[in-house]
Parts: structure tokens; sequence; C-alpha cells
């Protein structure tokens, strides 16, 4: 009699848990407040559907899991999070009178304020992937210990037995840590498969050992480069000899202090890969012809004036290194012809063509 109505209610928990899970489109963000929104809307939805199939466990006596969102919205963005999810419930509760009503709607107020007890009153951070609630299980047990105890309040308003409350009380509060322990997994497994696939992301697009971005990434920004767009092509200068002299390690900071200096050289906007080797690409963004020559100027200086001190390697390490108009996938070969250009011509040195009619060489 009494396992299906609760095996429903918990199941329409985690139902509605998992559409709420859905909402969350990134780990540990700041969320947009129409996101937030739609959230607790479905929070509410979720508890009403909870509260109209509640389940009689005797005369008078109704459970179900409705205050489990309002701890999970408290829990992960603060108890005016809860508030906000609870406030409407308690209307509808209020509206639904009996000798619960008040009891009831304190109950909702105190899971909402002990959940976010400790807490910011709000954030809009959707919250990071730590351990998981099933670990801190007295937590949850914790907050409906102490929200529950207005179920000595419904007893003693209708003139029940104090002994039948403490039964009453033990098992709401077991059921309701239960379904938050539920409840939390649910929209922690959506956390944690969104951490892990931004994590996956970042490795998949980016070198390794400088931290630049990789070919991977340069072969899907090359075709989406607006007609203001410039692709630098750089290679370092006699760099085997770096490695032969001073070791691979020495070689290997090279390449990461490299990436370093190139990135504070060009705007953030500006995008820095690692093709492979010692061979990298910016690709420069909105930019005029001249700006392009005067950045790929000041990456050779810098790098001339710095990489070397930076990785710790005596001497001077220069690079070379050609600069065309970003335009398809054929402006690598171009970038790479005057490239070799520029080596033959001595090294140190950046050669371009920017598309003029004209070569520019600098
Ligand atoms: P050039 O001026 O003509 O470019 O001469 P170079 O010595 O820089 O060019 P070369 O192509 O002969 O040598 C590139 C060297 O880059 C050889 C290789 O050992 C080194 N290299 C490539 N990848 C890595 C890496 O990940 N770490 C280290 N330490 N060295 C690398
Ligand atoms: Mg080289
Ligand atoms: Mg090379």
């Amino acid at each position: 009699m009494l396992t299906n109505p609760l095996l429903m209610n918990l199941a329409l928990l985690v139902a509605g848990l998992f559409t709420v899970s859905l909402t969350y489109v990134r780990a540990s963000v700041s969320e947009a407040w129409t996101r937030l929104l739609v959230r607790y809307a479905l929070m509410v939805g979720t508890s009403v559907a909870l509260m109209v199939n509640t389940i009689p466990l005797g005369p008078g006596l109704l459970y179900d899991f409705r205050t489990v969102p309002v701890a999970l919205a408290s829990r992960r963005n603060g108890w005016l999070a809860g508030l906000a999810v609870a406030l409407p419930l308690g209307v509808y509760r209020w509206l639904l009178g009996g000798l619960g009503q008040v009891p009831a709607c304190i109950n909702l107020l105190l899971v909402a304020l002990l959940a976010g007890w400790g807490r910011p009153a709000f954030t809009r951070r959707s919250g990071n992937v730590g351990p998981a609630l099933y670990t801190r299980w007295r937590e949850a047990l914790q907050i409906f210990a102490m929200a529950n105890l207005t179920t000595f309040v419904a007893f003693a308003l209708a003139a029940k037995p104090v002994a039948e409350a403490l039964g009453v009380y033990t098992l709401f509060t077991l059921l309701s840590t239960v379904g938050m322990v539920a409840g939390h997994l649910v929209v922690q497994t959506r956390l944690s498969a969104l951490a892990n696939a931004a994590t996956l992301g970042q490795l998949a697009f980016t070198d390794g050992l400088t931290g630049a971005l990789n070919r991977r990434q340069f072969d899907l920004d090359l075709p989406q480069a607006g007609p203001a767009s410039y692709l630098l092509l750089l290679d370092l200068d006699h760099f085997k000899q770096v490695n032969d002299s001073h070791g691979h390690a020495a070689g290997d900071r090279v390449l990461g202090a490299l990436a370093d200096v190139v990135r504070q050289s060009v705007r953030p906007s500006d995008r820095v890969y690692r093709l492979g080797g010692e061979e990298f690409v910016v690709l420069l963004h909105h930019c005029q012809p001249d700006a392009a020559l005067l950045v790929a100027e000041r990456v050779r200086a810098s790098i001339e004036g710095r990489l070397a001190g930076l990785a710790g390697v005596p001497g001077v390490i220069t690079v070379s290194g050609g600069l065309v108009p970003a335009r398809g996938a054929a402006s690598l070969a171009a970038a790479d012809t005057w490239l070799y250009a520029a080596k033959a011509a001595g090294r140190n040195r950046m050669f371009s063509w920017l598309g003029a009619g004209e070569n520019l060489m600098s």
C-alpha cells in the first residue's frame, strides 16, 4: 500500500531533478538570471508535482519529498535561492489549509535557511563539483533533523501523543535525507559530466608542453578567420643547437617561454598555436596591415631580447617568421614560403606579403 506511492514520489523527484539538471550547461560558471529562473521554476514544478502525489502514511498523515528541491537550491546558490523555491510552495501549501498549514510552511522556510547555513546568502555560480553529498549524508540528516522538529508542532496542534510524533519525525527525517542524497546525486552526475567534458575539451585543443592552442584548434579556427585577419608563422632559429648544447629539458623550457613571450606580445583576442616542434602560429584578428607588421616585429624583438633569459639558457635565441593575410588553408603554405625566405635571408627577421601587390620585408 505504502510502497507504491513512496516509490512514485521518489521517482517523480528523480525525474524532476533530472530535468532541472539539464539547465546546467557548464560547471562552475556565473549563470544568467534567465537560466536561474527557469531552473527555480522547474524546481517549484517538481515540488508541486510531489505535493499533488503526496504519500498517505496514515489518517491525516501525509509525506512527500517537496523540501528536497528547496534544500538543493539553498545548498548550491544560498538561502535566498532556497527561499525563492520555498515561497511559491509555501503559498500553495497555505491554500491547501488544514491543521498542518502553519508547521508545513515553517518547515519549508527552515529547510531553505538551514541548508544555506554558513554560506553566502546568494551566489550565481553553478557550483563546482566538490565531494559528492552521499559522502556527507550527515549534512542532509542535520538539515532535516532540525527542520522537521515542526512535526512535533503539527502533532501538538492535532492533540496527538508525543511518542507518536517521535516515530513520524524519525521517519520523515530519514526519508528526506535519502531524498536529498538521491536528488543531489542526479544533479551532481550532470555537473561532473560537464566538468569532465570541459577538461577533455581543453586537453584536446591545447598543447601540453606550452599551454598554447594546438594544431587541431588551428585547423578549426583558420577557416573562420575574418577578412581583416593575419597569420604569423614563427619558427625558432637553430633550435636544434639549443637542444644539442643545453639538453632537451632546456629546449622544452625555451618552447614554454616562447609561448609566454608571444602571448604577451599580442592582444588577448589574438590566438597563439603550436603547430608542432618549434613552429608556432599567431592568428591576428581585426587587424590593419600596418599593425600586423608592427606586431610581427614586436614578437621578433621580444624573443630576441627576452627568450633565452626567461628560459635560463645562455646567449640569445631568435625567431624567423612569415606574415600573410589569413585566407583559408592556402595561407599557411604562403606563410611558410615567406618563413623559408626569412631563414634564407639570414634568420631573426619577419618577411611578409600583405596582399597589396607588394612584398614587404621587416
Ligand atoms: P632553423 O633555424 O633552420 O629552423 O633550424 P632549427 O635547428 O631550428 O630547425 P630543425 O628543423 O633542424 O630542428 C628543429 C629542432 O626542434 C629539432 C628537434 O629536436 C627540436 N624539437 C622539436 N620538438 C621539440 C620539443 O618538443 N622539445 C624540444 N626540446 N625540442 C624539440
Ligand atoms: Mg627552427
Ligand atoms: Mg622547424
